[in-house]
């Protein structure tokens, strides 16, 4: 149960194997660990000690691949930091994670001298660009060439991989510790339930820093494939690496998955080579989903459904992605359980519910996290008797299949009736006139809360007078009861997006709750 396990694996099996493309670098397995051998040598010349987070602030690269083998191989631990946020955010999780060192690539360069006024503790900064490397940083480059390569640390399974930040959806990003063992059992779990290509060419556009893009990295490793990388995640040079490296399996969320439906070269002769799209990280639209299976019919959808403190929760292969199962509604489950985890369903006594019943979903098993970083009250509130209270709420059904329905955050009460927003977002993404939306509830003195919607309307779209209220609730009423119906409507030009791509719904929720009691967090 250790990560660098997957590249010794890796050597021994297929040496010679095109292990990384990225831009004019490729890399076989063999010169892959060479390089990470001598990139931790590097490492240690440094002063990098046992168990030490070393941030890395850099878009997706070969390099990102390197260290990520190199800093276990090392005896070191990650920080994987959000490409997205602003220095200020990034000075929290480097002073929050004791960081005395900082990888950068070229898109980071130029801030390290506003990070390091804000990070005093900061000792060195190692430059991981293409350019020459600036005054006062060490260079990325000099530090491999000129170290030895060093023998393999073989961390144990228990040991701290990385402290990883939550995504930020429902307030600040949390410092999540996981260990080797962890992170294999995402990416063993994966592996087994996902039915990806064997030796996929795995596309790496999502985010590698975020918990989702790094396991199925190592998933694909696992299966012994090829890692295409690009920096990241752009419609049209995503298509163009499709068909040029011929792409087997990639990993999208699902406003990916939309931007690339909606790209307006779609040819679905592009994708030729694509055999499967994992989605996840948020629920997927039915209207996205629709099309996605009318226009990559030969593209086998699989969902994953997991959070940084476990990693993979679930898998959704692509058979409960055909047209029947769309019919019968098994498409929209998140899949069953991985095999060495255990899922149950509990209301709000920790009581656990019958199949059918929603409840907050709960797990345990070797993929639980080691706890909060630095915040152990809340690591108890979260993980109660090993139990790790996911926030999410959903079922399960007498087949095992477990369904999301809603963040426990994101549910409406109105007038005491519990709405799930993601119900309602599937009937309203699937009006004509709507690109994308987000269901909120919002304040009324009558109701609690009353439902509201707020719409990106399709580009071009020139009949937007059916995108009034009263013709949306007529829509809606056709699929769902009234009381779930949206009674309001905005509309906007984008929806607010995390850095890992999903809505943040307390943005768009807090212009209403505003000098309000604090309904939602
Ligand atoms: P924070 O915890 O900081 O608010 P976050 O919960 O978005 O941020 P992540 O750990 O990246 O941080 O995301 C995990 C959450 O994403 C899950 O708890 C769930 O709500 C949502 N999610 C992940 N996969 C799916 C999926 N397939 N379907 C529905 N929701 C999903
Ligand atoms: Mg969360």
């Amino acid at each position: 149960m250790n990560l660098t396990q997957l590249l010794h694996r890796n050597v021994l099996l297929r040496p010679d194997q095109e292990a990384v493309c990225y831009q004019d670098t490729s890399l076989t397995y063999r010169e892959l660990e060479k390089r990470v051998a001598c990139l931790a040598g590097g490492l240690l010349n440094i002063g990098i000690k046992e168990g030490e987070c070393l941030p890395l602030l850099s878009m997706n690269s070969s390099r990102y691949l390197e260290y990520l083998f190199a800093v276990p191989w090392a005896g070191a631990a990650y920080n994987l930091v959000n490409v997205r946020w602003s220095v200020a955010e990034i000075a929290y999780s480097l002073v929050d994670s004791g960081a005395r060192f900082l990888v950068v690539d070229d898109t980071f360069a130029s801030i390290v001298s506003e990070i390091k006024q804000k990070v005093p503790m900061l000792e060195s900064v190692i430059y991981a660009g293409d350019g020459e490397c600036p005054e006062g940083m060490l260079s990325y480059e000099k530090l491999l060439a000129e170290a030895e390569p060093i023998e393999d640390t073989y961390r144990s399974g228990d040991d701290l991989a990385g402290v990883f930040y939550t995504g930020g959806t429902t307030g600040s990003p949390k410092g999540v510790m996981l260990s080797h063992t962890n992170l294999m059992t995402f990416a063993s779990s994966g592996a087994l339930m996902s039915g990806l290509s064997a030796q996929p060419r795995w596309l790496n556009c999502a985010p590698l820093f975020h918990i989702a893009g790094l396991g199925m990295l190592l998933m694909s490793f696992l299966l012994g494939g090829s890692q295409i990388i690009v920096p990241a995640f752009i419609p049209a040079d995503v298509i163009k690496t499709i068909r040029e490296q011929s792409v087997t399996d990639m990993l999208l969320v699902p406003t990916m998955v939309q931007m690339l439906l909606d790209f307006p070269d779609f040819d679905v002769d592009d994708f030729a080579s694509l055999q499967h799209i994992i989605y996840g990280a948020s629920p997927m639209p039915q209207g996205t989903m629709n099309k996605a299976l009318e226009q990559l019919p030969d593209v086998g959808f699989i969902q994953g459904y997991g959070m940084t403190e476990c990693g993979l929760i679930s898998i959704s292969p692509a058979s409960n992605h055909t047209p029947a199962a769309n019919e019968s509604g098994r498409i929209r489950s998140a899949g069953i359980p991985g095999p060495v985890q255990q899922v149950r369903i509990v209301d709000e006594q920790n009581v656990p519910v019958p199949p059918g019943t929603i409840g907050e979903i709960t797990l345990r098993g070797p993929n639980i996290m080691l706890g909060y970083w630095g915040k152990p009250e809340l690591t108890q509130k979260t993980v109660v008797d090993g139990w790790l209270h996911t926030g999410d709420g959903g079922y399960i059904d007498e087949q095992g299949y477990i369904f999301v329905v809603d963040r426990v955050k994101d549910m409406i009460i109105s007038g005491g009736e519990n709405i799930y927003s993601s119900e309602v977002e599937t009937v309203v993404s699937q009006h004509p006139s709507v690109a994308q939306c987000a269901v909120i509830g919002i304040p009324s003195d009558e109701w609690g809360e009353t439902v509201h919607v707020v719409i990106v309307a399709q580009a071009n779209e020139e009949n937007l007078d059916t995108l009034t209220i009263e013709h949306l609730r007529d829509f809606c009423k056709e699929h769902i009861a009234g009381y779930k119906c949206p009674r309001s409507l905005t509309l906007i030009d984008a929806l607010p997006i995390s850095g890992a791509g999903k809505i943040l719904k307390n943005e768009l929720r807090k212009p209403y709750w505003q000098g309000r009691e604090a309904q939602v967090s």
